[in-house]
């Protein structure tokens, strides 16, 4: 029988993350200098070093650590950034999340998808050329159990429009039983992600007042369940906003050290959403909300710290600071999205039930998103090698912190960005596409990849799909 009381977020050091935090107090512009110049080596952080980073900084010292994440982004994960959207199928939550729009208390119509409505959400999302997903869903046991996530990704592998397909499934649910994680090992899924929301207890507390997710501690050891159970990839995530972020980023640290710890690898990603405005939440009743030059410093901050770990961004913040995060950390971008259920063929509904997670900021179409990609030197990748080839976990790890991945993430770039202009882009965005995939083809100084992409992008040209290192 199961017995939740038996896990303990023993990890989470509070006390730790209150001293390191009290000495940081104390650094010194030349201190903080000091680890921004070890962290440009790409071999991370310590905790006590990253702590020295929190203190208040110059604007001077600030202007370092920018560009000291900046380079460091650009030596590990190159000028590419990974595309993918969100895919919400049910709003039913017994949770009362007092930040989210879908908590239990908001009343408004609830509804799940059925696996009819879930295929035309995939061909609807195939037919802006995602590849990738993050399968999304409230916590409710009796009407969205693991069955029916395990079903929508069998249902989502099958569904195959022209020439779309998904290729990853992400899922981000509730913290399950190792039973029901192996359940989802079973079906196939991506990377396993859940984000904390906070680590301090009594914020936890706070603002998560009823339902199974009160719960910090079975909540806290989730992805140490997933990985026991064999899932090679689990991302975590903060929500900034509900408790000083300075507290999370150690806290969030602390966890990842543990899981380093216990199974050799890190977490695969960390995802960094903000607070943000949702249906029958009052922000002004959020004392922790992180402003935005605190936001471009906690994300550089992060790159340094965990230099192989994906950083992921939502829609939730503006095209600029997109921009800026990406220059500075960020490695992968949603694109496009809807965060209500169902939402994307009822682009533009009135229907309450529609009503999305939280609203978003950024509402440029795909194609205008991959314009301005291009346009400020990035390559778009709609690349999922890695998981079809069985590079998760340790093996993926070990590739990054080598460097060798880089020769593998710039030609997969390249042919899923070719097979995106062929299949769904505008003439403008096939214009500008093409050109930056000549440059960035002709800049690969390896004669023999060289070799080997110019004939796979000429397979791609000829209809041939699905290509990749
Ligand atoms: Fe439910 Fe998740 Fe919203 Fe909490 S954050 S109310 S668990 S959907
Ligand atoms: Fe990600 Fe692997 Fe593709 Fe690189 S090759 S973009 S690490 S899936």
């Amino acid at each position: 029988m199961l017995v939740r009381h038996q896990y303990r977020a023993h990890f989470i050091h509070e006390d730790e993350v209150e001293r390191l935090l009290q000495r940081a107090t104390g650094a010194t512009p030349a201190t903080m200098r000091k680890v921004i110049e070890k962290a440009r080596l790409a071999q991370g952080l310590t905790i006590d070093e990253v702590a020295l980073l929190l203190g208040t900084m110059d604007a001077a010292t600030e202007q370092v650590l920018y560009s000291a994440a900046h380079e460091v982004k650009l030596e590990i994960y190159g000028r590419r950034v990974v595309l993918f959207a969100p895919l919400y199928v049910s709003n039913h939550c017994v949770n009362n999340c007092r930040y989210c729009g879908y908590r239990q208390d908001h009343h408004f119509p609830r509804r799940r998808l059925t696996m009819e409505e879930l295929e035309e959400e995939v061909k609807a999302l195939e037919r802006m050329g995602h590849k990738r997903l993050a399968l999304e869903a409230g916590e409710d046991p009796a009407l969205c159990p693991v069955d029916f996530i395990v079903d929508c990704i069998r249902t989502i592998h099958a569904v195959k429009l022209d020439q779309g397909s998904i290729r990853r499934v992400n899922v981000n649910i509730a913290a399950a039983t190792e039973d029901e994680y192996a359940q989802l090992k079973e079906a196939g899924i991506g990377t396993y992600i859940l984000f904390q929301e906070t680590y301090h207890r009594p914020s936890y507390r706070h603002w998560h007042p009823r339902g199974p997710k009160s719960d910090y501690d079975w909540h806290t050891t989730a992805h140490h369940r997933a990985m026991r159970t064999g899932l090679d990839d689990v991302g975590l995530g903060v929500l900034f906003g509900l408790y000083d972020w300075r507290f999370e980023v150690l806290a969030l640290l602390q966890h990842a050290r543990s899981l380093e710890e216990e199974f050799g690898v890190g977490p695969h990603t960390i995802s960094v959403p903000r607070l943000r405005p949702a249906a029958g939440v009052d922000l002004s009743t959020f004392p922790h909300l992180v402003p935005d030059r605190d936001f471009r410093r906690l994300v550089a901050i992060l790159r340094l710290a965990v230099p192989y770990t994906g950083m992921i961004l939502s829609t939730r913040e503006s095209p600029p600071m997109r921009d800026w995060l990406m220059d500075h950390g960020i490695s992968q971008l949603s694109a496009g999205s809807c965060t209500g259920v169902g939402g994307y063929q009822r682009e533009g509904s009135q229907d309450p039930g529609d009503a999305g997670q939280f609203e978003v900021e950024d509402r440029r179409s795909p194609d205008q998103m991959l314009i301005a990609i291009c346009e400020s030197g990035y390559l778009p990748s709609y690349c999922t090698a890695c998981y079809r080839k069985g590079r998760t976990g340790d093996r993926f790890m070990s590739l990054a912190k080598t460097g060798a991945i880089q020769e593998l993430c710039e030609p997969n770039a390249l042919l899923t960005f070719k097979e995106y202009l062929l299949d769904y882009a505008s003439p403008k965005l096939r214009r500008v596409g093409e050109k930056l995939i000549e440059e960035r083809t002709r800049a690969i100084a390896n004669p023999r990849l060289n070799q080997m992409l110019l004939e796979a992008l000429r397979l791609v040209e000829a209809g041939k799909r699905d290509l990749y290192l």
